[in-house]
C-alpha cells in the first residue's frame, strides 16, 4: 500500500514563533505537506503525545573546522559539530568560513565546502569572516560570495590579525548594504584590551582569571556604540554578536527603540556562568576562557531581562571548541599565560536545553520566544527562507521535545569531539528527543540515524532585515554637502 505522506508526526503540541496548538503534521519529499487536527496514513508515524513539535533549532554562531587567527584548529569538524548540534535540537547551522590575511574569498569558500559537504549531517551555510578587505575583495570577491548565497559578512574590531579598523568596517558595511547582505560584528576595543594585557603582564598576572580583567566591559560598550555609529553613517544594517554586558545590551535596546536596523544576540555562557568560574582551582579556569569574557551576577540578571524583553533576536552558542589538552587550550603549554590559551567555549548541544530549562520553564520567556530566539529569527534575519517555521512548503526541519525529561548535563551526551563541557553537572529539564532535517531522521530516541554528508549547503536569500528607515547622515545630503554627492 502506498501512502500519501512519507511521515506523520501525530498527537503532539505544535509550537511556532506565533502560536501553540494541538495537531498532526505530515511530511512528504522533505517538506512539510500539511498540518491538520488529525492526519491518517503515512509510511512512518511518529507518536508525539505529550511532546512539543517545533521548528528545528538554527545555530547561527558556531566555529566548526575553523582555524583561529593564531592557527589553532577547532576540535569539531563538520561531522562531530553537526552531530552535536543535532543532539542539541538543531536541524541547521551557519558556522563561519574565515578569511585570513592574504587569502582570496573564493579559496576560503572552496576550503570550507571541502570540509562541510562530505561530513555535515544537517543543512548548513556560512557567514563569511572578512579580515582582509582589499580593493579586489570589496569590489569583486564579496559580491561573488553574495551571489553564491553567502549573505552575511562578519568582521572583528579586535585581535590584531583580524581587526579591519573603522575604515575597513565602513567599506564592508557599504558593500554589504549595496547587496542586501548583513554585517555581523565582534565589538571590543582592540587597543583597550592590548593596553590592559600589557599592564597585567608587567604585573605578572597571567592566571586564567585575569582574562576577564583584560577585556573590560567598557571595551565592549565603546565598540558596540562605535560599530552602530559606523553602520548608521552609511545606513547599513548590523548584527552585534555575543553581547556580554549590561551597557552593551542597553545601547542595543535604545537603538532598536529608535528604529535603527540592528540585531543582536547573547549566549548561554553569559547567562549561566560568571568570571568566578575563571578562578576555579589549577588551570580549570581555562575551560571558561572566551571573548568577550564572562562577567558577574548582576550582568546575568540584566542580560536575562534583555532576553525576555526582546533586545536579543537570538541566543546562540558561539561554540568554539578547544580541548582541555595540548591540542587545544594548552597548545602553548599547560601553564601558558591567559593570552596564549586557546580562546573559546563549547556549547552547541547545550544551547537549547539550557535556554528551554532556564528560560521557558522559569517563565522568563514564552515558548513562542523560545522558537523565535532559537530558530525563526535566525531564519528571517539570515535569509534561510525555507526554514525556521512549520508552514506547509517549508523544509521539514523539526525538533520534537520532551518538556519533562530531566537530565544532568554530562560531557558524553554532548556528542562532540571535546573532552569537557562547561555545563557539566547542571540539572536541566526538557530535551529534544527527535530531530529531522528535510524530513530525514537525524536523531531519534537518543540514537543517531543520519548519514555522514546528508546535510546540504543552503544558498541564502538577502538578509530579511527590512526596508531602509531613513537614518541618512545629513552630510550625505547633497544640499548640505555643498552639492557634492558622495552617498554610499
Ligand atoms: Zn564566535
Amino acid at each position: 500500500m502506498t501512502h500519501q505522506f512519507d511521515t506523520v508526526i501525530h498527537g503532539g503540541t505544535l509550537v511556532t514563533a506565533g502560536e501553540t496548538f494541538k495537531g498532526d503534521i505530515a511530511i512528504s519529499d522533505g517538506k512539510i505537506a500539511c498540518i491538520a487536527e488529525r492526519i491518517e496514513g503515512a509510511e512512518r508515524r511518529i507518536d508525539a503525545t505529550g511532546r512539543l513539535v517545533m521548528p528545528g533549532g538554527i545555530e547561527a554562531h558556531c566555529h566548526i573546522a575553523q582555524e583561529s587567527s593564531s592557527g589553532v584548529m577547532s576540535a569539531d569538524d563538520y561531522y562531530t559539530g553537526s552531530v552535536s548540534a543535532a543532539f542539541g535540537g538543531n536541524s541547521c547551522f551557519v558556522p563561519f568560513a574565515a578569511q585570513h590575511r592574504g587569502q582570496t574569498i573564493a579559496s576560503v569558500i572552496e576550503t570550507y565546502d571541502g570540509r562541510a559537504a562530505p561530513n555535515s549531517v544537517i543543512d548548513y551555510s556560512y557567514h563569511l569572516i572578512v579580515s582582509d578587505p582589499t580593493p579586489s575583495v570589496l569590489a569583486d570577491e564579496l559580491p561573488r560570495a553574495f551571489a553564491k548565497g553567502i549573505t552575511s559578512f562578519k568582521v572583528f574590531m579586535t585581535y590584531d590579525l583580524m581587526n579591519v579598523g573603522d575604515a575597513g568596517l565602513l567599506d564592508i558595511l557599504t558593500v554589504a548594504k549595496a547587496h542586501g547582505a548583513l554585517t555581523m560584528v565582534h565589538a571590543e576595543n582592540n587597543d583597550m584590551v592590548k593596553w590592559m594585557n600589557a599592564r597585567l603582564s608587567a604585573a605578572g598576572a597571567t592566571a586564567p582569571k585575569y582574562h576577564a580583567i583584560s577585556r573590560p566591559e567598557l571595551a565592549e560598550e565603546e565598540a558596540i556604540h562605535r560599530a552602530i555609529s559606523l553602520a548608521k553613517l552609511v545606513d547599513a544594517p548590523l548584527f552585534v554578536v555575543h553581547v556580554s554586558t549590561r551597557g552593551g545590551a542597553a545601547i542595543v535596546a535604545r537603538e532598536k527603540e529608535a528604529g535603527t536596523r540592528i540585531f543582536a544576540e547573547t549566549c548561554p555562557q553569559y547567562l549561566a556562568f560568571t568570571r568566578s568560574d575563571l578562578d576555579r582551582p589549577g588551570m580549570e579556569g581555562a575551560k571558561f576562557i572566551c571573548s568577550p569574557p564572562l562577567r558577574d551576577r548582576q550582568t546575568q540578571e540584566a542580560l536575562w531581562k534583555h532576553v525576555s524583553g526582546g533586545t536579543f533576536d537570538s541566543v546562540s552558542s558561539d561554540h568554539a571548541p578547544y580541548r582541555f589538552d595540548e591540542t587545544g587550550k594548552f597548545l602553548n603549554g599547560i601553564d601558558a599565560p591567559y593570552p596564549k590559551i586557546a580562546n573559546g567555549m563549547p556549547g552547541i548541544a547545550a544551547r537549547l536545553p539550557y535556554l528551554f530549562s532556564e528560560g521557558v520553564l522559569t517563565g522568563r520567556i514564552t515558548l513562542q520566544q523560545f522558537v523565535a530566539q532559537s530558530s525563526s529569527n535566525a531564519a528571517r534575519i539570515f535569509g534561510l527562507t525555507s526554514k525556521g517555521s512549520l508552514m506547509p512548503g517549508h523544509d521539514a526541519d523539526i525538533a520534537i521535545w520532551d518538556p519533562e525529561l530531566r537530565r544532568i548535563v554530562r560531557h558524553e551526551d554532548q556528542h562532540d569531539a571535546m573532552d569537557y563541557t562547561p555545563f557539566d553537572g547542571m540539572e536541566l529539564t526538557g530535551a529534544p528527543v527527535t530531530v529531522m532535517s528535510r524530513g530525514a531522521l537525524v536523531v531519534h530516541d537518543g540514537e543517531l540515524h543520519a548519514r555522514r554528508g546528508q546535510g546540504r549547503f543552503v544558498a541564502r536569500a538577502p538578509s530579511g532585515s527590512g526596508p531602509m528607515r531613513g537614518h541618512r547622515a545629513p552630510e550625505f545630503d547633497a544640499a548640505s554637502a555643498y552639492g557634492t554627492d558622495i552617498r554610499p
